[in-house]
This record gives structure tokens, C-alpha cells and sequence, in this order.
């Protein structure tokens, strides 16, 4: 079956967002959603399922300062993931045949000077993990473009917003012309090599650009870059003042996949249930001297996930505010 995220990302950048919170706002789409869910969480929780995606924490350190960003309210240490227990993680999620690993969660992954050496290990251990990160391109040298091109990392999703210098400095607080002049020069290596890796997705969250800066942004990136995303801001489950959203409570909601779907290891090797858990107030298990497995299974991981189910999620820490709607269609091919 064709999932509902592969059938948008046929349509127009422009109008792709309304479609999507069109079919989600609908009685019947989340009528049919939930039982479908429903009954996909039996057969999971009936087998032995594991994690197919696993976001390690790279750092939690930033050199930007977003408008939309909570990271004021962090609390934890700031630091960057220890090579060894990088190392450890990696193995167990190569022997559970992971499908997917994401080098970014709270902060910016280009931040880690091992960065590079990251990506190279776990392409070195199994080629075929499909490996991304977020970043916001300032700290991209042309060093590590280099670099990013030749370990064959897969895709780079660059956060950048705004195509007008001050508007963007407004929101991200960096130089707007440094980040494209990064994106460019990645964009140039990788066309003067002839590879088709990484694939560059540019990327504008929406924190109040006028439509007209928006379809600005559409036209400038959208013959250059691989992909053109537009999401809108999201207040991290009430987490963050001043990013407003409307009609949060009225919005259908549903069992959100993460909990059966993803792993999340902060850096220094505690893992939490999702990246909207930028504190670590749901900590499910630490890889420092447990196994994934271990911490997949754990006791206070399933608790929660039982209340996710039994909709009950006002009960779990940060998920009570959350106002994302994450969909299921990983489970739908
Ligand atoms: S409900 Fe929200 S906070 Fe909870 S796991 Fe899902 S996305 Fe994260």
C-alpha cells in the first residue's frame, strides 16, 4: 500500500501542508487510523519488534539561538557523545539490523568534531543503514563537506528558513550568507564528484513568514536542492512560549508510533522516548551499562507505551502537551 506521506510529497510544496491537515483533521481518516493502529500495536507487541529508527545524540550543543527552540529550559549538562559508547550503540544497532540512524536529536550535530569519524564507523559497519542528520549548515567547512560526500552519508536535512538575511537573523541568530554559501560549496562538491549522496533537503520551518517568504524561499531552493520542505513550528508539547499553534486540543489524535518505532540516546548515553523530551524527563534506560535491548524492553519503556495505548497519555511526562501527530506509515509497505 502507498502511504499517505509518499502520496503528498507528489504534490506542489505550496499546497502540501493544507492537503495533509485536511485528511487529518477528518472524523473518518482518524477513525479508520486509530482501529488500523490498534491493531498494528497487537501484532508488534505479539513478536519479538525492535527499533527501526535510533537517533544518537551527537551533542546537545548549539551555536544558534532559534526563536522557536526551548533550549533555555534545558536543564541537562551540554556535551558531546564519547566515540566509545558511540562505538558500543552502533554495534548493537548493526546486529539488530536497524534501518534507520539519525546523528542529530537537541542540538547541532556539526558542533561534534568527531562528526565525520561517526558517519565513516557506521557506514564502515553496514552500508546499507540508511544515515541522516538535521543541521543548520553554519559549521559546514568545506572540509567537512568533503568528507560528508565520500563516507557516502545519505542525506543532510539543512534548517534555514528565510531567504532574506535579517528575517532569518531574526529567527536563527546566525549569518544567513555564511549558511549559503556552505550549502552551495556542499552542493558544488558533491556535483564536481558526480555522486548522488548526500541528498541535500532544504528545509523552512514556519515560525510567522508571510506566504509571500515562503514561496520566495520555494523558488529559489527548488531547482538547487534535492527536496524543498515547509513544516510548521511546533511549541516542543508546551514546552516553549510564544510559538503559538492553533486548536491543539480539537486535533485528532492517535497512538503515537515513536514509542514502538524509535530509539532516542542523549549523548551521554541515557535514552528518553522522543526529541520533544529535550530535558530527559522520561528516561527509559541508560546504554552506558544496559543493551538496547535491555532498554528497549525495559519496564518503565513499556509502562508508558501502555498508556499510550490506553489513551491515557495525559499520564506520561511531556507527551500530556504535545500537539504532533506523527503518522504510522512506516508500518504500511
Ligand atoms: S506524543 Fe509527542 S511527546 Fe510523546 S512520544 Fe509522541 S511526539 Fe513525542
Amino acid at each position: 500500500m502507498v502511504s499517505l506521506p509518499s502520496l503528498l510529497k507528489l504534490l506542489p510544496c505550496r499546497i502540501r501542508g493544507r492537503v495533509k491537515r485536511t485528511i487529518l483533521d477528518s472524523d473518518l481518516f482518524a477513525y479508520l487510523n486509530t482501529r488500523w493502529i490498534a491493531h498494528l500495536i497487537d501484532n508488534l507487541e505479539r513478536g519479538n519488534y525492535k527499533p527501526r529508527v535510533a537517533y544518537l545524540e551527537a551533542t546537545n550543543k548549539c551555536n544558534a539561538n532559534c526563536l522557536m527552540c526551548p533550549r533555555e529550559k534545558m536543564t541537562r549538562p551540554t556535551g558531546v557523545m564519547d566515540m566509545g559508547l558511540f562505538k558500543n550503540v552502533v554495534n548493537q544497532l548493526v546486529d539488530l539490523n536497524i534501518e534507520e540512524i539519525r546523528l542529530h536529536n537537541f542540538g547541532e550535530p556539526l558542533l561534534d568534531e568527531n562528526i565525520a569519524k561517526k558517519i565513516n564507523y557506521i557506514k564502515s559497519r553496514d552500508q546499507n543503514i540508511k544515515l541522516n542528520f538535521y543541521t543548520n549548515a553554519y559549521s559546514l567547512s568545506e572540509e567537512l563537506a568533503r568528507e560528508f560526500v565520500n563516507s557516502k552519508l545519505d542525506r543532510i536535512f539543512i534548517s534555514i528558513d528565510e531567504i532574506d538575511p535579517d528575517a532569518y537573523f531574526k529567527i536563527r541568530k546566525l549569518d544567513l550568507e555564511t549558511v549559503e554559501k556552505n550549502v552551495m560549496r556542499l552542493m558544488d562538491i558533491r556535483n564536481e564528484m558526480k555522486v548522488d549522496k548526500p541528498e541535500i533537503y532544504v528545509c523552512l520551518t514556519r515560525v510567522d513568514q508571510p506566504d509571500s517568504s515562503v514561496n520566495a524561499f520555494i523558488d529559489k531552493w527548488q531547482t538547487r536542492a534535492d527536496m524543498v520542505t515547509v513544516g510548521g513550528a511546533h511549541d516542543w508539547a508546551s514546552q516553549k512560549d510564544g510559538v503559538s499553534i492553533n486548536g491543539i486540543n480539537r486535533l485528532k489524535k492517535w497512538p503515537c508510533v515513536y514509542l514502538w518505532n524509535d530509539l532516542y540516546v542523549l549523548w551521554d548515553g541515557r535514552a528518553t522516548i522522543c526529541c520533544e523530551d529535550f530535558d530527559g524527563l522520561n528516561i527509559v534506560g541508560d546504554l552506558n551499562n544496559e543493551t538496547v535491548l535491555d532498554v528497549w524492553n525495559s519496564g518503565k519503556f513499556k509502562a508508558i507505551r501502555k498508556l499510550m495505548k490506553e489513551n491515557k497519555r495525559n499520564g506520561i511526562k511531556v507527551c500530556s502537551g504535545c500537539s504532533l501527530r506523527p503518522l504510522w506509515s512506516c508500518y504500511d509497505e
